[in-house]
């Protein structure tokens, strides 16, 4: 038996099939067999005629009360009749054009029929259903398989040419699990869990099999993961920034106490710093946890250390309410911080370039624009990205090559659970920050359609008048053909020459000159504005405590996480704060999503409820890191096998980082195998 045998040596399958086998990606024996079922169909066991349902699939166990009609209709169609009785009722049954079932009953005989219910005129009746005779089980009596797609092939046929598969293959897959793991975590070989995740004769035998699969699937990704991570620590040489500089002197002259995350992750981030390995470091916290203070204080470290520091973020509103923060915390401290983005005069940048390269600035920050080829360091030492998921993993590395060996932390607001964390960014240490400033404030939100207008509008006058001011985000900039969504320039309209005219209503979005975005921001922040209209530019990082509303039109259209990110622009103060959330349509997807908003201020629980409402392939950065594609793992159902694997293969890879003892040497066949051509082992 060879694996990789091509299917058309398979019984049961000619030309015409082989070329439908390819269209669902299956050239190979292997192939075949991997190709698990989505799902399956309890033909299993039989119900009672009078407890059916309409519209349920059902096997029945009956025998037939009536003759076999055939019936025949307009256009050559035969209707096909029969009547079947059990102890408790009779059901009809109809077939079309399938007169030769005729010669298959015989009556007084017990047959098992499968197939769904209609009772759309009081008695029941099955379509079209597959059946057995009493003592066959060939389409009824067991659990049956439904392949993800099947093309032109039908699952019956489908089925019977796996079914031929598993028979050429015998039991003699190859066993990759050490005997060892096999028995620790109570797994199925690999020969029963292909059967059986076929064929399981009952819901225990399917779980376990997958659950083999699974294992097996997650447990070679993982060890993979821990390998690239060992090799880009291996042979670099850190700087090991100075241990005489000690974070206490910045955080004891800090006009409020750090919460303990804070602290915690910046003692990670110092044993990090002052150690010679190279700091690969995500930061992960939501919304208004207090991530830049944790960068303003590595900043200050490595700085004093003698080294320079560069922090990119995604937009330049963002760059420069950091330039902000970081100057007025450690300008008194005798260090220099300079922006640097796209929209600056020639002049201007050509004095950044001149003193970033002799030294004269210890910071900058920026956007894209550092990444730039003529950017050049005196001695760069680190470097951190906020808003991580704004950039490829690709930037990351750009920026850390303008220096040598650089320490590097990825910020990012977007959290993401801790074990899916260690897959979307498997070379980097995880710290959290997991909690809030003890001053903040539940975010009160409200999901509401049309109709609340007025109170809403009330509301919001309320709030300004009180001192307050309010954010609004629209889904589009400018009316377009898309009538269902509302527009920037539209609610301008309304807000500004209607609705809100005692106040004053301003707006802002993406393609605006830098300029005048600058300047409406600082009017924003200097509360000259009391209502700001945007687009999602606002979506990362802008900091204004005072603003305590924000109202997302066709909130339908946003995701969890963006949401999130949105309404995490209100709240980062003293005051209460509301997120109202307009949305239209009823579907099941949009009210969970409402509810989720709702009911949770907490990123890491509406980032689970994403993931589960989109499922992993949507999940952010998923595609985009290029992970591998699971035939069998779904990292949300599965995250407690994935928590199991992550141990185990933290154990594996201690020991054996390349997979050389003989135990492990299948594992590392199977990993070179999984990945290759792209990752070697
Ligand atoms: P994010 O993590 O979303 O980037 P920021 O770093 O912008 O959050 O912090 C949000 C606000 O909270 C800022 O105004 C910051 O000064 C303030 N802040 C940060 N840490 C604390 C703390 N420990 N106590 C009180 N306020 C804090
Ligand atoms: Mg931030």
């Amino acid at each position: 038996m060879e694996l990789n045998q091509d299917v058309q040596y398979i019984k049961g399958v000619g030309p015409t099939k082989v070329k439908l086998l390819n269209n669902l990606g299956i050239y190979t024996l292997e192939d075949l067999i991997t190709y698990y079922p989505r799902d399956y169909e309890d033909r299993g066991k039989p119900r009672k005629i009078e407890d059916l349902q309409d519209g349920e699939e059902a096997l029945i166990k009956a025998i037939p009360a009536s003759r076999f009609h055939v019936i025949n209709a307009k256009r050559n169609m035969k209707i096909c009749k029969m009547l079947v009785r059990d102890e408790t009722g009779t059901m009809e049954i109809v077939w079309y054009n399938q007169q030769y079932l005729k010669e298959k009953f015989v009556s007084g005989k017990w047959y098992n029929f499968y197939g769904r219910i209609s009772k759309k005129t009081g008695t029941a009746t099955m379509n079209s259903p597959v059946f057995d005779s009493e003592n066959e089980n060939k389409n009824t009596g067991k659990i049956i398989p439904i392949y993800p797609s099947t093309y032109k092939l039908s699952q019956n046929v489908l089925r019977q040419i796996i079914e031929n598969g598993l028979k050429i293959v015998n039991g003699q897959i190859e066993e990759i699990l050490p005997e060892k793991i096999l028995k620790e975590y109570k797994l199925m070989g690999i020969n029963e869990a292909t059967n059986k995740i076929h064929f399981p004769k009952n819901f225990e035998e399917f779980k376990h099999a997958k659950r083999r699969l699974a294992f097996e699937e997650l447990l070679t990704m993982q060890l993979l993961l821990n390998n690239l991570k060992n090799k880009t620590i291996e042979g670099h040489n850190g700087i090991q920034f100075s241990k005489d500089v000690k974070m206490s002197e910045i955080i004891n002259s800090l006009p409020f106490k750090l919460t303990k995350a804070q602290l915690r992750v910046l003692g990670e981030i110092d044993k990090d710093m002052e150690s010679d390995k190279v700091m690969n470091r995500l930061l992960q916290g939501d919304v208004g946890s207090g991530k830049t203070i944790v960068a303003i204080i590595s900043a200050y470290k490595a700085v004093k250390s003698g080294y320079q520091m560069a922090i990119m973020a995604p937009t330049s509103i963002l760059a420069t309410q950091h330039l902000e923060s970081f100057t007025q915390i450690l300008e008194p401290f005798g260090i220099t911080c300079e922006l640097l983005i796209s929209n600056m005069t020639k002049k201007k940048k050509e004095e950044v370039i001149q003193k970033l390269s002799n030294g004269e600035i210890n910071i900058l920050i920026g956007t894209h624009s550092i990444l730039e080829e003529n950017i050049i360091f005196k001695n760069l030492g680190l470097v951190v990205t906020d808003e991580q998921h704004r950039f490829g993993v690709n930037q990351r590395s750009i920026i850390s090559a303008k220096g040598k060996n650089v320490d590097t932390l990825v910020m990012t607001a977007t959290p993401i659970p801790r074990t899916l964390g260690l897959i979307l960014y498997g070379d980097l240490d995880i710290s959290s920050i997991d909690e809030l400033p003890p001053d903040r404030k539940k975010i009160e939100t409200f999901a509401v359609t049309k109709g609340m207008e007025e109170r809403i509008n009330n509301f919001i006058k309320k709030q300004i008048k009180e001192g307050r001011q309010c954010y609004m985000v629209c889904p589009l900039v400018e009316e377009n053909e898309e009538i269902n969504a509302k527009s920037v320039m539209e609610m301008v309209e309304i807000y500004k020459n209607q609705v809100f005219t005692e106040f004053r209503v301003e707006y802002i979005y993406g393609k605006m000159k830098q300029k005048e975005k600058d300047a409406i921001m600082q009017e924003f922040k200097d509360g000259k504005i009391d209502i700001l209209i945007s687009t999602t530019v606002i979506e990362v990082g802008v900091n204004v405590p005072n603003a305590s509303i924000m109202v997302i039109q066709n909130a339908e259209r946003f995701g969890l996480a963006t949401l999130h990110q949105l309404r995490g622009r209100v709240g980062r103060g003293e005051y209460q704060s509301y997120c109202i959330l307009k949305y239209q349509g009823h579907s099941n997807t949009i009210m969970q999503r409402m509810k989720v908003m709702q009911d949770t201020n907490d990123g890491f629980i509406i980032s689970e409820k994403d993931l589960e409402l989109r499922g992993t392939g949507d999940f952010f950065g998923t595609k985009q890191h290029g992970l591998p594609e699971f035939k069998i793992a779904n990292l949300f159902e599965d995250i407690d096998i994935l928590k199991q694997v992550q141990k185990l293969a933290n154990k594996i890879s201690i020991e054996d980082p390349d997979l050389e003892k003989e135990d492990n040497q299948k594992l590392r066949k199977m990993i070179n195998k999984r990945f290759s051509g792209k990752i070697e082992i």
